[in-house]
């Protein structure tokens, strides 16, 4: 059994409770990190806090008392569950009101429930899906508008996995006026030649902590990054295509809508993207 944390406390999973009142489970009113774990180290928890602090201050929700702490937290949770690969996931709401109401209720007596677990997955950088490659299909983004805060309305993403599911693929890009905005997981991106082309940054996208990674050694290895949209027939038609995202790394994308990209196989440059990822995030771990 995992010992999980909630509000300042260390307890198994069958005694963390959360009252019926919360506004993450009334209203979706709460924001959320995944920050993986390999060789028993967190990978880039400095970015995932700076942008659960940005998330927070969008929603005009206060930082938790244990905010500082939160490293710790992580470390604490990676020991007690001794997670070697894996990954933390980490959920603050709004807290729990006496009652419900629309109204935000009031900060200095509803404290934020904060609430995080381990998932311990061995072989998560070792992954047979990137060998293979995985399979998309695309389908309107109906989401809300603020993508770039990272709430826990994750129905909308939810609803497209399972699309992805009964056509028999892996997961699906969402795309909205004609152009991909993002996986239902993770960032989106084609490649042409020597040229990454990922959408660029703005309220219709996570800004993804691996995203940020990635590009930045893309251009230390001298690759070409164009950051604007994409269509899915450009998609179809690229040498390449994969997703980031903090559980998948790098991971190729072969298909899309039933259409091969490139070979039908992982291609050189997501490989590579991968691997120079892997190697430069295990040697930053904490
Ligand atoms: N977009 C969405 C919609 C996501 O849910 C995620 C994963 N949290 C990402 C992008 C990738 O972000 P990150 O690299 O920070 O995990």
């Amino acid at each position: 059994m995992r010992t999980v944390y909630l509000n300042g406390e260390f307890v198994p999973e069958n005694e963390a409770q959360v009252s019926i009142f919360d506004r993450g489970f009334l209203m979706a009113d709460g924001v959320y990190e995944v920050t993986s774990v390999l060789g028993g180290k967190l990978i880039d928890f400095a970015g995932h806090a700076k942008r659960l602090e940005r998330s927070l201050a969008e929603l005009d929700m206060q930082k938790p008392d244990d905010f500082d702490n939160l490293l710790e937290v992580h470390r604490a949770l990676v020991r007690l569950n001794d997670i070697d690969e894996g990954m933390i996931y980490l959920q603050i709401t709004r807290g729990a009101p006496d009652d419900r109401d629309f109204v935000f209720p009031d900060p200095e007596t509803t404290r934020p429930t904060v609430v995080l677990f381990t998932q311990n997955k061995p072989g998560l950088a070792n992954s047979p899906a990137a060998q293979k490659g995985i399979k998309v299909i695309s389908i309107e983004d109906q989401r809300w508008a603020r993508r770039d805060i990272k709430t826990v309305q994750l129905l909308y993403p939810s609803m497209a996995k399972m699309a992805a599911k009964a056509a028999g693929k892996d997961d699906a890009w969402m795309v909205e006026d004609g152009k991909v905005t993002e996986g239902s997981s993770n960032n989106a991106y084609i490649v042409k030649g020597n040229t990454i082309i990922t959408r660029h940054l703005g309220t219709e996208i996570l800004h993804g902590i691996t995203r940020a990674a990635v590009l930045r050694f893309a251009r230390e290895a001298q690759m070409t990054v164009e950051e604007r949209s994409f269509t899915i027939d450009e998609a179809k038609d690229a040498d390449e295509a994969f997703i980031t995202s903090a559980s998948t790394f790098v991971m190729p994308v072969v298909e899309v809508d039933d259409h091969a990209i490139g070979t039908g196989k992982p291609g050189p440059i997501s490989a590579r993207l991968r691997e120079i990822y892997l190697d430069e995030s295990l040697k930053a771990a904490v």
